[in-house]
């Protein structure tokens, strides 16, 4: 096994597991896992697939060493308790969700940090003296910045196939843009759309469904 695990390497050891009952009816579920992820990923059995794939998981977590001390997902953006067995559940079932997400589409959204650093470089940009194209790109920084945590709130919900696309979101925020860059809201119209009334003025997420 050269590559590291996908969730969806996982997810079709479940498959065959569930598929390996006609097969095997007199095998433990257990042991049909084991067998299936051996079959499917040479590995010795679903315990070592499970291990392999935290690790995974793991490599992205920020964890200050002390008592109490808070672990971060930079991938994910979760924080919790390292040493609680329920709030490292909660972190893998967060970090499946965008995991899930990241390869079924090839986007994961920003993490808080990530977004506001956005949002600054994109102010920054759109504030400046530069072209107008320039200005724009820094306009785009910052809507990337807000439709990333309203994206990643729909993958919260179990509702991010609905989520509108970073195109027809521009679209939906160009009325709020025009309030605060009006010399940049007619391009990004022109080029994206203008759509109001979906998302109310002052806010930034897409409502729920
Ligand atoms: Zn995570």
């Amino acid at each position: 096994m050269q590559q590291a695990l996908t969730f969806a390497d996982v997810q079709s050891v479940k498959h065959l597991a569930k598929k390996l009952k006609q097969a095997h009816p007199e095998l433990p579920h257990g042991k049909r896992l084991n067998l299936a992820a051996a079959e499917l990923l040479g590995v010795r059995n679903y315990h070592e697939l499970n291990r392999r794939f935290q690790a995974v998981i793991d490599q992205y977590l920020d964890s200050p060493s002390g008592p109490n001390a808070v672990a971060h997902c930079l991938y994910c953006d979760f924080r919790f308790a390292a040493d609680l067995k329920g709030d490292q559940r909660e972190h893998r079932e967060n970090h499946e969700r965008i995991m899930e997400v990241h390869e079924i589409t090839g986007y994961r959204p920003g993490t808080y940090v990530e977004r506001e650093a956005m949002k600054t470089d994109g102010y920054t940009k759109a504030r400046s003296p530069g072209s107008l194209e320039d200005r724009i790109d820094g306009a785009l920084l910052i809507l990337r910045g807000w439709f990333d945590r309203s994206y990643h709130r729909a993958i919260d919900a179990g509702q991010w196939r609905k989520h509108p696309s970073f195109e027809t979101y521009v679209a939906l925020m160009v009325p709020y843009i025009e309030g605060i860059f009006p010399e940049l809201a007619p391009s990004l119209a022109q080029r994206y759309g203008r759509t109001p009334g979906v998302i109310a003025h002052g806010q930034t997420n897409w409502p729920l469904q």
